[in-house]
């Protein structure tokens, strides 16, 4: 077992963000990732809305994140967190690799994507089926493909896809998007993108690879089959906190509650970012999540 002073679980932006302003405070954060450094930036086509930056790659914006974190000393640790619980006065964090006691832990361990649950999925996930057009689009360049989902990540993932996709569908079980303005506007100038609303898919369907799916009209329940080459699901998020042994500080959907300083309701354990309950789910607000962290962590500790 090793003693930490304080641990950050998750390399996305409020984790990096969290360490900086830790480092800066004159603690040596100890950063456990289990994947990819940068966290869903790393996947994401671009970013267009994180100031200082007109347009970005989000894998270029990870790459500067990291870099930064590097310049600061700060290095990222590859251990998967499997369980958090308080130890006494300590936070008891056990990963695929070790355990540690620390005096304080913030989790900034994001969401992971949700999936549809229909007919077909399991099968053809990964043979067609993916939650990353910046990863896996390219696999079916000039083929048709579909997007689905109705708010600013599929939007923007159709924006990646919309000129590499012959055609793209984008499937939307509302009418109406919930994304911005200007991402829709984008997409509806594009005669290449076939904006398919209400419709929900039922079902997928191919032999070894995902060759269409099937679609039914929400208002009038009519059925469509479409050929696809590549569908990309973007339906949605779930919070990344099973590993916490401590419930009473989830909300019904297992978001982490915290309050202004990003404390939860356990002593020495704080979160920040997407993992967290808020209203707007953003680089920006990561960043600003684990910054406020950081900083009532170095007051707790230094208390
Ligand atoms: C397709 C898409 C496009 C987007 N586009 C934009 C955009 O243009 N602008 C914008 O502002 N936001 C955008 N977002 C949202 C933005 O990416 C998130 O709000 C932001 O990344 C949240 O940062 P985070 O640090 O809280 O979590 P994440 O970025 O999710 O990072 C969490 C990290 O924790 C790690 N982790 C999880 N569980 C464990 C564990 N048990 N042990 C160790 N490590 C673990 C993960 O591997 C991950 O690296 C987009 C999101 C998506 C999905």
């Amino acid at each position: 077992m090793e003693n930490k002073k304080v641990i950050v679980v998750g390399a996305g932006p409020s984790g990096i963000t969290a360490c900086i302003y830790l480092k800066r405070a004159g603690f040596d954060p100890y950063l456990i990732e289990s994947s990819m450094p940068g966290g869903k930036i790393s996947s994401t086509y671009k970013v267009d809305n994180y100031p200082g930056f007109d347009s970005i790659s989000g894998a270029d914006l990870a790459f500067k994140m990291m870099d930064q974190l590097q310049k600061n000393g700060i290095e990222i640790h590859f251990e998967t967190v499997l369980e958090v619980k308080k130890d006494n006065d300590l936070i008891f964090v056990k990963t695929d690799v070790e355990e540690y006691l620390s005096q304080a832990l913030i989790i900034a361990t994001g969401t992971k994507e949700k999936s549809l649950g229909i007919l077909g999925e399991e099968e053809f996930l990964h043979k067609g089926i993916s939650f990353c057009a910046v990863c896996d689009g390219g696999f079916f360049k000039n083929k048709p493909m579909a997007i689905i989902g109705g708010g600013n990540s599929a939007l923007e993932e159709a924006l990646y896809l919309e000129n590499i996709a012959k055609p793209l569908y984008l499937i939307h079980r509302r009418k109406e998007f919930r994304g911005d303005q200007i991402l829709i506007d984008e997409l509806e100038k594009n005669e290449n993108v076939k904006i398919l609303t209400p419709y929900i898919p039922i079902r997928f369907l191919g032999e070894d690879k995902l060759t269409s799916i099937v679609l039914e009209n929400v208002e009038t329940k009519e059925q469509l089959t479409i050929d696809i080459s590549g569908a990309f699901e973007y339906v949605g998020a779930s919070p990344n906190t099973s590993f916490i042994e401590d419930k009473e500080i989830l909300d019904e959907k297992g978001y982490i509650k915290v309050n202004s300083k990003m404390e939860t309701a356990v002593k020495g354990i704080y979160a920040a970012g997407d993992v967290t309950v808020k209203e707007l789910r953003q680089i920006v607000t990561a960043s600003n999540d684990g910054a406020i962290a950081a900083i009532n962590v170095s007051s707790y500790l230094k208390k």
